[in-house]
């Protein structure tokens, strides 16, 4: 994580602190005449002076932009290789009612991992024969309840899960369909992929037993055989590792498609975007391609018919459409090899972005309620955690008069920030807002310490909740 050369390679002092990377932020974002970024058509200071920071921010319009732009992408390439696609949401990246509605309504397919995410996509009315459900240890309770609700593929992951979803499916007298979750062992990021016979991680069944696992299932009458799944990592730049991983699923596919109609092949998520003028990742269009004319390749050297395809993007939707707003509480210039770093602290921290300290991720920010002429001076974002790995931006350049009480904004926080949020430090998770054509409306309620309070079950001697454990009274 936190860097021990005083800067990363990649980071180059900015002509102006105050410039928007238009790769970084959400589309349209600019500065008014008064030097406030505008998102969505709302200036910063009006939605900091509203909702208070810290504060998620979601621009409708550009996460449903990349939706289609998304859906787009894949659909022509899918056809260019004479096939179908279905593009599932990732739910996990974030998902509220409100996301759920924007994405379906841009023709995705959801996927869901856990009862949780489940029971929002269901509530907010996503058709239940377009949800995908994933998870490497899903409960008895939420198979069931999978089931139940029709959802359209049950992503399987492991032997032992293909018995459970086959008797649930019994039980309930249904058919269930299902796609068998593999492991390629090929793990891509960013700029490279890594293909090894095995991988050692949790997630899917090896290769060598797909065929075997895939007749297992089609033993099953409770069982429909949809296809094999794969998803190889996450932050991945070009097509490369999924061109080798389906190239690696397709002669497992070929098997058994050879001896029943095999329809799909679910390739996963994990597109990458640009949390910094340094990230240039491959225009999705041309990464679709690179996939369809991979798989078609395949398919013809193994002599079998292309199948559907499928694919599973989060943060390629909603990571951009994303900003978060910050206060600035304190600065402080600490020496350091060569100059300073002035240790910026913002009113948030690893309670509403967990990224920067869990993977060392990277992220860019700006004054988001002024510009200034003062010299870029080298900033670090530091949360208010009682943590020294608390911080949100390693590294960046702001004007050199950033100060208290200014109002910072740090880009594509949409996903993986509001879905990983604690209350680490009794710390209440910020609300999200969506704006849209110079309107802004809570779209998630931000947490009260009330809120903290009211679980805390020595303050609130009666409350049952159905996860509760309740009392043992004789
Ligand atoms: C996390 C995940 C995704 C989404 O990954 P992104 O990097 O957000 O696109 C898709 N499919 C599966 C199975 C995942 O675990």
């Amino acid at each position: 994580m936190a860097t021990t050369t005083a800067v990363p390679g990649w980071l180059q002092a900015p002509a102006d602190a105050n410039a928007l990377a238009e790769q970084v932020w959400p589309i349209g974002a600019h500065r008014d005449d008064a030097g406030r970024l505008v998102i969505g058509g709302v200036d910063a200071e009006t939605l900091a002076a509203t909702y208070g920071t810290p504060l998620y921010v979601v621009d409708e319009s550009d996460a449903r932009a990349r939706a289609r732009r998304l859906l787009a992408a894949f659909e022509s390439a899918a056809a260019s290789v004479g096939t179908g696609v279905t593009v599932y949401y990732a739910g996990k990246a974030f998902l509220s009612s409100e996301i759920v509605r924007w994405v379906t309504g841009e023709g995705l397919a959801v996927d869901v991992c856990s009862g949780g995410e489940l029971a929002v996509a269901l509530a907010a009315g996503a058709d239940p024969a377009r949800i995908g459900f994933h998870g490497n240890n899903k409960s008895p309770a939420e198979i069931e309840r999978a089931v139940g609700a029709g959802v359209g593929a049950i992503i399987l992951d492991s032997e032992i899960e293909i018995e459970r979803v086959a008797e649930a499916a019994a039980l309930a007298g249904r058919v269930q369909r299902v796609r068998l979750r593999v492991n390629s062992g090929v793990h891509a990021s960013t700029h490279e992929f890594l293909a090894t016979a095995h991988e050692d991680q949790k997630f899917g069944v090896s290769l060598e037993r797909a065929v075997e696992l895939g007749t297992r299932i089609r033993s099953h009458a409770s069982l429909e055989f949809l296809g094999l799944h794969c998803h190889i990592g996450s932050q991945i730049f070009d097509s490369a590792g999924f061109a080798e991983s389906a190239e690696r699923l397709l002669a497992a596919h070929a098997e058994l498609a050879r001896v029943a109609p095999l329809p799909e092949l679910n390739l996963g998520g994990g597109f990458g975007i640009a949390y910094t003028s340094a990230d240039e990742p491959t225009p999705i269009e041309q990464i679709a391609q690179g996939i369809a004319d991979a798989v078609a390749s395949a398919c013809r050297d193994h002599g079998v018919p292309v199948p559907k395809l499928a694919f599973e993007p989060g943060r390629s939707i909603i990571g951009p459409a994303g900003v978060t707003l910050y206060t600035v509480g304190t600065v402080k210039p600490v020496p350091i090899e060569g100059g300073w770093r002035h240790y910026v602290s913002v009113d948030g921290g690893m309670s509403d972005n967990a990224r920067t300290a869990l993977y060392g991720a990277d992220y860019t920010v700006r004054l988001a309620g002024r510009v200034s002429d003062e010299l870029p001076a080298l900033v670090r974002i530091a949360g208010k955690h009682c943590e020294s790995g608390d911080i949100v931006v390693d590294a960046d350049y702001l004007p050199h008069d950033v100060a208290p009480g200014d109002l910072l904004a740090v880009a594509a926080t949409g996903a993986y920030c509001w879905s990983l949020a604690n209350n680490y430090n009794h710390v209440p998770r910020p609300p999200v807002v969506a704006v849209r054509d110079g309107r802004a409306r809570v779209i998630v309620h931000g947490e009260t310490v009330d809120d903290l309070l009211a679980r805390d079950a020595g303050l609130t001697a009666t409350r049952t909740a159905p996860n509760s454990t309740g009392g043992i009274t004789a």
